[in-house]
């Protein structure tokens, strides 16, 4: 085996595992365009009224992390200063 394939097989190899280790941060962040709409969404809030005081929402890891809307199927984009025209007051 030359040099030359051995150079292009570990090319190969290395854009494979960038690939791949692609794959699952495509699949975790996901917004649920349609409902987004829907429900006109926009990333800031509304007076005081935004997604951490709302019911509906899912936080994420952390208070400033995007999280995710019982009313939003998939969506991991929501962010927790979001409003939307389905805003509820959490209990
Ligand atoms: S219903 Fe609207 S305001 Fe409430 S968490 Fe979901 S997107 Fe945010």
């Amino acid at each position: 085996m030359t040099e030359n394939t051995n150079q292009t097989r570990r090319n190969l190899l290395k854009l494979g595992s960038i690939a791949v280790a692609m794959i699952p941060m495509a699949a975790l962040a996901a917004k649920n365009d349609a409902m987004r709409t829907a429900m006109k969404y926009k990333d800031t809030p509304e007076a005081d009224k935004q997604c951490s005081g709302c019911m509906h929402f899912v936080p994420g890891k952390t208070p400033n992390d995007p999280g995710g809307c019982k009313l939003f199927p998939g969506d991991t984009e929501v962010s927790s200063k979001g409003f939307c025209t389905a805003w509820a007051k959490k209990p």
